[in-house]
């Protein structure tokens, strides 16, 4: 029940979302939300004035549903600007007419004006700044207006409008938190894309190389405190130049992308892998024994050589690659080492023929 009343809100909050990560930050959130708790009051206004056959009040309150549907029909369909102004609109004139001519001043009604002022504030971009600055002064205008005015409630009861001041002490705290959380979640989905953007290569979709270096440097570091042997190898594709110049550069960039698809599926879940750059990668093998990871090694060399690539003209294009591989036995002090080992295989495996692994164990005390 809970979890299904959840995913009706966020669908209404993610009301005319086409751009999940573009610039815009919260705007259209907050906009769904502030319909959202509009609609819902206007609603419980249609029902409390109705039974109390208070019809002018009811027309009302029907009057700012009808409008509350309108704008978030307007952000739905991606008039965004529309839905963004209208809200304040109606908000300011329901505030303003309920608080000076149906409940009374005394109601304190007019607090709800902070609801609008924060929105404006949340919702208006830099370049909408005399939109948001008219928003905050006709509702300070009216809030002060209010405030120094003293009219007498027709419709409600004392009692009623000591109930109106509880109903609107929560829903400004509500809606403050509300908007703060909208906020603050969007900040974290947008960084948390922003990250796997910044350690991603575009090309391969692997790790890319500031990515696989921090890994080695982790892995590193954990094989040492703990003791344990831990393996690093050197990627490099056989003759790449040749298969760009033979079959032009879009199918080179077919060739890494596919080699790298194959070589992130043969490696285990706990071994990374990331683009080193150009046609070359490092596979990261922690805790593992440097036989145990010439078997793995060797079997992603098998699968490349085995591997069918096509052009869009149907001709197939030969693939090798060459592997060095290094790993610690015991500490050394620093990752660029073992680095530097493999890549001293990778020369090894090139030299004596290519398509084949060239391994460099390093005991050290
Ligand atoms: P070896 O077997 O000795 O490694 O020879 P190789 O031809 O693979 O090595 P070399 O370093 O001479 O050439 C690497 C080529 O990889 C040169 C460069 O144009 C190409 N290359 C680097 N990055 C990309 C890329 O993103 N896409 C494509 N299509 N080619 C790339
Ligand atoms: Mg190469
Ligand atoms: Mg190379």
């Amino acid at each position: 029940m809970f979890s299904s009343i959840k995913k009706i809100t966020e669908k209404l909050l993610n009301l005319g979302f086409d751009d999940e990560y573009g610039n815009d930050l919260n705007q259209k959130h907050v906009v769904n939300f502030s319909y959202m708790m509009f609609c819902i009051s206007s609603v419980l206004m249609l029902i409390v004035f109705t039974s109390r056959c208070m019809p002018s009040v009811a027309i009302f309150s029907f009057v700012g549903l009808f409008l509350g549907l309108i704008g978030l029909r307007y952000n739905y369909r991606g008039y965004f600007y529309r839905a963004q102004v209208l809200m304040p609109i109606i908000k300011i004139v329901q505030i303003g007419i309920l608080s000076l001519f149906y409940f009374g001043t005394n109601s304190g009604l007019h607090w709800l004006f902070v609801n609008v002022v924060a929105y404006s504030f949340v919702v208006f971009r830099s370049d909408q700044r005399s939109t948001k600055y008219w928003v905050v002064c006709v509702s300070a205008l009216l809030f002060l207006a209010c405030e120094l005015l003293d009219t007498r409630g027709l419709y409600l009861t004392k009692i009623d409008q000591h109930a109106v001041i509880v109903l609107v002490f929560f829903s400004v705290s509500f809606y403050f938190a509300m908007v703060i959380h909208l906020v603050m979640n969007r900040l974290k989905s947008v960084n948390r894309h922003l990250r796997i953007l910044a350690e991603k290569d575009e090309l391969t979709g692997l790790s890319n190389r500031r990515k696989v270096l921090a890994d080695a440097v982790n892995i590193f570091a954990d094989s040492v405190i703990n003791r344990e042997s831990c393996v690093f190898a050197i990627v490099d594709l056989d003759h790449f130049k040749k298969i760009n110049d033979t079959f032009g550069h879009e199918a080179g960039d077919l060739v890494l992308s596919k080699v790298s698809k194959l070589m992130a599926s043969v490696i285990r879940p706990q071994d990374k892998i990331g683009r080193y750059g150009g046609e070359e990668f490092i596979v990261i093998l922690p805790n593992t024994t440097l036989n145990a990871a010439e078997r793995i090694m060797e079997h992603m060399r098998q699968s490349v050589e085995d591997m069918l690539i096509e052009t869009e003209h149907g001709i197939v294009i030969p693939v090798t690659i060459s592997i060095g591989l290094a790993s610690i036995e015991s500490s050394v002090s620093r990752y660029e080492e073992i680095l530097a080992q493999a890549d001293k295989g990778l020369y090894e495996a090139k030299r004596s023929g290519r398509n084949r692994l060239s391994a460099q164990s390093n005991y050290q005390n």
